[in-house]
């Protein structure tokens, strides 16, 4: 008699504990923390420039590439495939200085830098100068994964991506209306484009997975009317692009000459490092303070080891995004 008790029991414990998880009393997620930060690019014009509608629409391509890593972090994948995915996002938008939309050169053509870097194994890929890989960031992935090297330029850098099966198109593909009005625009004028006409556009990323992984990426056109040639920090790791799981990953942009001659990637990496600095101390010293000092127009997205995030930038605008396992999603452009 005791026995048929003690199987009732049982029996209505074990529907008890089905019912829970069907209504979800008894679900449990088991989600590790994961981050993702975005960039669309410091300088540009004040508020007030855009109209709302323009507003909107960088946004909106900013929520797709946030949506587009997220969802690759939230289902375990890697940081490195989270920023390879949100910056093919921002590259196929013609509103951004990086794949479709970049700035023309002094001679009217296209020259694209993309760089990626893996904090795990601190392995790095990057290309610069390319104009026919429809997107460089994918490009960089592949001398990171597929090459013994870290930096392919120009011809080089196209031969390998065609042998890799990247989608290769016609330098047109890059060119826009509106940069090509730019830039018929600044060398009628023969002068530097003024700030209310300068466009952010450069695009980055910078991921924690769910394994506790750190990646960087970012991809540009460079500056409007660069000498022909002329590459700036992007593609150069540790100046516009780091990662290491010891300390954070960092996407910069701005005035490139000035992050590569301040190593800006890097120093962040080392001064939290070496000089035991927050995240965000070290991030805020190096925009805020030592590059102003200097005249260095730009900031810089980042992510630490344990998921803080900083996003300082010294001029009026730097187009920027989070989303996190918490379920925060922020943009903001000002
Ligand atoms: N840093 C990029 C370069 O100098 C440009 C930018 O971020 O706006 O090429």
């Amino acid at each position: 008699m005791k026995r048929i008790h003690l199987l009732i029991i049982l029996f209505l414990l074990a529907g008890l504990s089905l019912w829970g998880q069907n209504t979800g009393m008894e679900t449990v997620v088991s989600m590790n923390p994961w981050v993702l930060v975005i960039q669309g690019g410091a300088g540009g014009p004040p508020q007030g420039t855009y109209t709302p509608e323009k507003e909107m629409e960088y946004r909106k391509v900013l929520e797709q590439a946030l949506q587009a890593g997220a969802a690759i972090l939230r289902n375990e994948g890697s940081s490195v495939d989270a920023v390879e995915a949100a910056i093919r996002v921002m590259e196929d938008s013609p509103l951004f200085n990086a794949g479709k939309g970049a700035v023309l050169d002094e001679d009217g053509k296209v020259g694209l830098d993309a760089s990626i870097m893996d904090g795990k194994t601190l392995m790095a890929g990057a290309v610069a100068d390319v104009t026919t890989i429809k997107n460089p960031i994918s490009a960089a992935r592949r001398v990171m994964t597929n090459s013994s090297h870290v930096l392919l330029v120009d011809g080089g850098a196209e031969k390998f991506a065609k042998e890799q099966g990247l989608e290769i198109v016609d330098p047109s593909y890059f060119i826009t209306d509106q940069r090509l009005k730019d830039w018929q625009k600044s060398h009628e004028q023969k002068a530097v484009p003024k700030q209310e006409e300068k466009k952010p556009g450069t695009v980055g990323a910078v991921a924690l997975d769910q394994a506790g992984n750190l990646a960087a990426g970012t991809s540009t056109g460079g500056m409007m009317n660069k000498k022909q040639g002329r590459v700036g920090d992007s593609p150069i790791i540790g100046a516009g692009t780091y990662a290491n799981n010891n300390t954070c990953a960092v996407s910069a942009t701005g005035h490139g000459e000035f992050f590569m001659r301040n190593v800006v990637a890097y120093d962040l990496s080392a001064l939290m490092e070496y000089k035991g600095m927050s995240l965000q101390q070290a991030a805020d010293y190096i925009i805020t303070d030592k590059l102003k000092k200097q005249g260095g127009d730009g900031g810089l997205i980042a992510v630490d080891k344990n998921g803080n995030i900083a996003m300082p930038f010294n001029t009026q605008a730097m187009f920027r995004g989070y989303m996190n396992s918490q379920g925060q999603i922020e943009i903001q452009l000002y």
